[in-house]
């Protein structure tokens, strides 16, 4: 019975495009990768890989347990003091991953009896935190502040938070954070800012557009940020005041049951802050190279590290994915439901360490798949 309803889901999933399935890069492959979130390179500098070994010889392979029992190290403790330093708040929290961050954030800061306002780009992981929350969830369209400012003034809850990406995921765009962050302010409610795709990307030495937007440490603002892109290790972390870290530390589920963050991540997500710090000309070339494939594609220019190309049609869409593959150039593939009905689309992740020869190469490449695949989709 159960084999008969799964088989059935996974037909229909093949035949609207929209199967799915991991692939495994190859170890030492060559291929120019610009699909995934090491925008930095750092996944795998030398100094990143030696702080995982060293955090490896000094607290072993595996935390061992909660970060409340015995799963705290002393890694751990530094690493979120220079995080707090780095984006300028009183205090960080780390947690395995950052869409545990967000979930455990989320969590904490509503239940029942309050309301979150969030919008239509706002990562599965801040989705996935309103809908256990159990509090009440308005869903504005993506950008409108007014609406965000509508929604907190008209409430009958005392307690509310907004919550929403930096920078989308899905095409890179910026949210107007001090629109957003005035109307919190205005009405007594708290905005949570999911920097994932902004640390390392945007703001002065990759401070985040928090930053660049002159909110660093302001009150009722609370930052979560991931190690898994421009820092090329894992982990996900909340940034705001001691009451914060405190709070998070009772009542965020997702950092009270879950393992600790194993030593190797964070001995390699503290060297990417410490490369990060001393190079801060790494975002911006990172930047440059973006917005030099993106002008190459015909893409409009970009905001950040990833390049949206819209293709259309999903089945298009993959087929110039595998072909810009199959040439040696790794770029993501968004359908349905990551993206809207007919917006199926290329996503290229630029990185910083690449150079102009290669970018150029990439552009032809991704130009030659697209003109393939729309001949073999009309
Ligand atoms: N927030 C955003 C905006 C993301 O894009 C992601 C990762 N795709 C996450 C949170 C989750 O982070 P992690 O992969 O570290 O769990």
């Amino acid at each position: 019975m159960t084999a008969a309803w799964l088989s059935d889901v996974a037909d229909r999933t093949a035949a609207a495009g929209l199967h799915r399935a991991p692939i495994a890069r190859r170890s030492g492959a060559t291929e120019v990768n610009l699909a995934s979130n090491d925008y930095l390179g750092l996944s795998t500098h030398p100094d990143v890989i030696a702080g995982a070994h060293a955090a490896i010889d000094e607290w072993g392979t595996g935390s061992t347990s909660s970060r409340l029992v015995v799963g705290t190290v002393q890694a751990h403790i530094d690493f979120e003091d220079d995080v707090a330093r780095f984006l300028g708040t009183d205090a960080a929290l780390m947690f395995s991953s950052g869409y545990l961050a967000n979930v455990g954030a989320v969590t904490a800061l509503a239940g029942r009896g309050d309301l979150i306002v969030s919008d239509t780009g706002a990562h599965a992981s801040l989705i996935d935190g309103c809908r256990l929350s159990r509090a009440r969830v308005v869903v504005v369209d993506r950008g409108d502040h007014e609406a965000v400012r509508r929604a907190l003034a008209e409430r009958n809850e005392e307690r509310a938070l907004v919550v929403t990406d930096s920078v989308y995921s899905i095409d890179g765009r910026l949210a107007p954070l001090r629109e957003l962050y005035a109307a919190t302010r205005a009405t007594g409610a708290t905005l949570l800012v999911d920097e994932a795709h902004a640390i390392g990307v945007r703001g002065p030495g990759g401070r985040g557009l928090v930053a660049e937007c002159g909110l660093s440490g302001a009150p009722d603002l609370v930052v979560t940020g991931v190690c898994s892109k421009s820092l090329g290790a894992q982990g996900g972390l909340v940034a705001g005041s001691t009451l914060l870290r405190a709070h998070l530390i009772d009542h965020a589920r997702t950092f009270i049951f879950d393992t600790g963050v194993n030593p190797a991540a964070v001995g390699a997500a503290h060297a990417a802050l410490r490369v990060l710090v001393a190079d801060p000309g790494l975002p911006d070339r990172l930047l440059a190279n973006a917005r030099r494939v993106a002008a190459a594609i015909g893409a409009d220019e970009p905001d950040s590290a990833v390049v949206s190309l819209i293709v259309g049609d999903p089945v298009a869409a993959v087929a110039a994915a595998q072909e810009c593959r199959d040439r040696g150039v790794l770029v993501g593939c968004f359908r349905p439901p990551s993206v809207p009905d007919g917006t199926s689309r290329l996503r290229l992740t630029m990185r910083a360490d690449i150079d102009d020869a290669t970018i150029d190469t990439v552009a032809a490449v991704v130009r030659d798949a697209l003109a393939g695949a729309r001949i073999g989709a009309a």
